[in-house]
Order: C-alpha cells, then structure tokens, then sequence
C-alpha cells in the first residue's frame, strides 16, 4: 500500500490541469472536432529535420555547453537584436532550455526565496502559479479583464504589491485571450514594476505570431532590461513543440544563476534539437512570415463568425487562440465546453482554467485546417440556436 504522506504535501496540493479533463473526453468520442490544442498545426519546416538528421548521421550525440551550442546562443543573440532590439551577450546572458516550460522553471527557483510573492496575470497559461507553488513561491493573482479587452491595467498591478513580491509574471501576447499589449502598456507597467523594484518574467512566446502591431518586448522599454527575465522559444514560431526547446535572457548575474539550476537538473537541452533551432534561425525566417499570414487569415474568419453566431469575441492581436464570450447562454465555461463536446462534438477549452477571469468564456485555437474551423463554426452556430 502506498502512502499518501509519500507526496510532498505542496504537490498532493497541486490541481491537475484543467484542460487534460477535455481532452480525455474528446479522446473516447470519434467525429470531434478539436479547438482545444495549443499547438501549431504546420509540421516542423524541412531543413530544420534535415539539420537534426544530419547532426546525427555526423555521430553529434554529446552533452553540449550547459547553457547550449555557443553557434546557437550568438543566433539567438542575433536573432533578439534584430527582431526585438533587445541585446544580450550570447557568452553569459543566454541559455537555451527544454522549452519555454523548464525556462519558466529555472527563473522561478532561481530568484524565489520561501514565501515570496510573484504577481501572475490571469487568465494565463495554467503552469504558472503551480510553478510559483513548486519553487516555494506564493502566486498572487490579478485579473486581466473582458471589458479591457483582457489588457491588465498597471494600477491593478500596483494595488497588489506587498514586500513580499519579488517579481511580476506577464504573457504577451496571451495565451488563451491573444491579447497583445503594446509599447504604452507596457511602459505603464515598467514604471510600476521599477518604482517598486520587483523583477518581471517576460513570457514571449508568441512574439512572432502578432498579426495588426509590430511586436513590443518588454526588455526593450526603457530602464527595464536589467530586471526582466524573458522567455521565448521554438515551439510556437517555429512549429517546433515536440523538439522541447525554448530559450532564457537575462541580465549576466541573474542568468549565470540560473545556469546552476539549469546544469544541475538537466545538463543542457537536447542536442539535435539545438541543431535543428540553428537552421531555423538561420534560413527559417519567411517560413515564419507564411505561417503567421495563414494564422491571421484564420484569425479573421474565426472572430469574424464568432461575432455573427452571437458569441461576442474581441479581436485578439496575437498567438492563435480566440476568447468568445459564452455569457449570453447563461452557462458556466465548463458547463458549455461540457454540452458543445457532447452534443455537437467541438472540444474547446473553458475559460476558468485560465483563471477567475476567464470564466463566461472559452478558448479556441485556430491552429487547426479551415476545413476543420468551418465545421467548428457550423456545429456552433446549431449549438448557439438552442439559447436563442
Ligand atoms: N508559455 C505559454 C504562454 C504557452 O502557451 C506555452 C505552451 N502552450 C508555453 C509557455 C510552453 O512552451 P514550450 O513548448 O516552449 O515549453
């Protein structure tokens, strides 16, 4: 007989995702029609598997430098300055990791002390706050919301401040709203976070899926590089998630830091992975531009018959996920998520997982064939009529 007491209370204590109990249901059910995942629908651009293959067949199957390949950190480096005018030393600043996920993690354990708060923007992707817990921090919560078109406002922020708070949590664009916030915002939020001298966790992720605006990083608002810790990777842009590769910038001292996290709990990310970034980097540009013109082409026609079956959806700037409001059928989220997948069989995601926010909405991912949305929009409009 196991013991329970054999888990860490802090883990028996941790919620599973609210987003595997769909996919779980969809999984036993044939004909779904699945909005749920949160991954690009391309497969990963060719000379990108041919890069890893070759790694291969050239017998590279080694550790490589913790913080990854030199020749990949100083495309990164490249690769920030020239896209996001942000500078970072390839030798110290830079260390490539297993996704964005294990930057997430290595950030956390790295500047949390026992009891510490981080301030987590909801609604937002479900790992954060049990990353805050995980690495022995308190997540506090501030709520993005849908009449701001799920922009969070900097005097939110601020009303939550204690001296407890060690470091600000943000994500833009957002996953599940797409919400982007732009250089105003975030110089509103940077003044707060430098008056009260906090850290901010930059998730960026889906910075090159933006679709009306150029793309902001936080680290390049004045006065903020040298507190902020950015996150980005390959998963999203690059159609990359199987290959588990992301990336970690941070000023010198914070990333020699977490380095020590990084090379004591997993050594170095994945080589051929790091083989197959490089090439991405290098010759994988206009394959970026075309899968983000097709995304904005989905992104339009979603929101656009969203807003005609009457499920009120703001047009979200980025990432590849849409955020009806469900609100006028008088359902919860889970309730509506529940009745669409067994009624007329489209998974989604309802909103409450994301956050307190969230709920009186869900999460769709337009990552997925027109053929695939047209269907969604058809079997949701059959849904819609029976709140009519
Ligand atoms: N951040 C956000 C906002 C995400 O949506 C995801 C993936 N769903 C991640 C991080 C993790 O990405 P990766 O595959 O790079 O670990």
């Amino acid at each position: 007989m196991i013991k329970t007491s054999y888990i860490s209370k802090t883990v028996q204590e941790l919620k599973p995702s609210g987003i595997r109990k769909f996919f779980d249901l969809a999984a036993n059910m044939e004909g779904v029609v699945s909005l749920g995942v949160g991954e690009p629908d391309f497969v990963t651009s060719w000379s990108a598997r041919e890069a890893a293959i070759n790694s291969l067949e050239m017998g590279h199957t080694s550790y490589t430098a913790n913080a990854g390949m030199l020749e990949l950190r100083e495309e990164i480096a490249h690769y920030m300055k020239s896209r996001f005018h942000v500078s970072y030393d390839p030798e110290e600043e830079i260390i490539v990791t297993v996704g964005a996920s294990q930057g997430i993690d290595i950030a956390l354990r790295t500047i949390l002390n026992p009891g510490e708060e981080i301030i987590v923007v909801e609604p937002c992707f479900v790992a954060y706050a049990p990353i805050v817990t995980m690495a022995g921090g308190v997540p506090v919560t501030v709520q993005a919301l849908p009449e701001n078109d799920f922009k969070i406002k900097a005097e939110q922020i601020e009303e939550l401040i204690t001296p407890k708070t060690k470091a600000l949590f943000i994500c833009s664009p957002n996953n599940p709203t797409g919400t982007q916030l732009g250089k105003s915002d975030l110089e509103a939020i940077a003044e707060v976070v430098i008056k009260h001298d906090l850290l901010v966790i930059s998730d960026e992720i889906y910075a090159e899926l933006v679709y009306d605006e150029g793309y902001t990083s936080f680290a390049a608002i004045d006065g903020i590089l040298e507190r902020t810790i950015l996150l980005n990777g390959f998963s999203k842009a690059f159609a990359m998630t199987g290959w588990r590769l992301g990336f970690v910038c941070a000023p010198k001292e914070i990333s020699q830091a977490m380095l020590k996290v990084h090379q004591y709990a997993i050594m170095c990310a994945p080589t051929m992975a790091q083989y197959a970034a490089l090439e991405a980097l290098q010759h994988g540009m206009s394959d970026v531009e075309d899968m983000r013109s097709s995304y904005r082409r989905r992104r339009n026609y979603i929101v656009k018959s969203f807003n005609e079956i009457g499920l009120d959806c703001h047009k979200p700037g980025g990432a590849f996920y849409a955020f009806p409001s469900i609100r006028k059928t008088g359902l919860s989220s889970q309730e509506f998520a529940e009745r669409l997948l067994l009624e007329e069989k489209v998974a989604v995601v309802p909103g409450d997982v994301f956050g307190e926010s969230g709920e009186g909405h869900i999460r769709c991912s337009y990552a997925s064939s027109m053929e695939q949305l047209q269907e969604a929009i058809k079997r949701i409009s059959r849904f819609m009529e029976r709140f009519n």
